[in-house]
């Protein structure tokens, strides 16, 4: 008897669990901050979103101090990956996790995000956590375009050149780009 209590308990418990896992709602106390190493960004009035599986789940604009709270409910997406736009910020990605370690995470994120390389040195994209496709970003005035042509004849141009990502005129706050996720960081 004192058994099958145990196990129905258990087996409540797991449902309940898997349950919660699946429909609450996740709801981040988040902390946008300057980077040290690069102070040059605004942390105010900046567009925040995540996004899943390409989708976007939630955004809100930070407050004056940076501070902001983004509330969504998480299916079974691969991953959330946050991004931020603002004045004079282009589409930056500023982290991605697959998991939160609650449904009220307090989270910090940093603009530009914080750079994470190999053992090699080489830098990790954050999304697919691979170096493979991650360009260093070039900033210079008159953006170099490589023309490829295919067999067919079609030309297209990339903005990757001699292994960087070439940008236009305006320096901006990404310094790697990854071709799988286009994503700047
Ligand atoms: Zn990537």
């Amino acid at each position: 008897m004192r058994l099958t209590i145990f196990i129905s308990t258990i087996l409540v418990a797991t449902l309940l669990l898997g349950f919660r896992h699946l429909t609450n709602p996740v709801t981040i106390t988040g902390h946008l901050k300057k980077n040290p190493k690069d102070s040059s960004a605004f942390v105010d009035r900046v567009l925040v979103f995540v996004k899943g599986d390409n989708k976007i789940l939630a955004k809100v604009l930070t407050d004056e101090k940076g501070d902001f709270e983004l509330t969504f409910t998480p299916k079974k997406e691969k991953s959330f990956d946050f991004f931020c736009t603002g004045l004079g910020i282009d589409t930056l990605l500023i982290a991605s996790v697959t998991t939160f370690e609650s449904d009220t995470p307090e989270m910090t994120f940093y603009i530009p995000g914080q750079v994470k390389r190999n053992a090699f040195g080489k830098v990790l994209c954050p999304i697919c956590k691979r170096t493979d496709m991650v360009y260093k970003i070039q900033y210079g005035d008159a953006p170099i375009m490589t023309r490829h042509i295919s067999k067919t004849g079609d030309t297209t141009y990339s903005p990757i050149y001699k292994g960087t990502y070439q940008e236009s005129c305006i320096v901006g706050l990404a310094k790697f780009f990854c071709d799988r996720d286009k994503a700047k960081f």
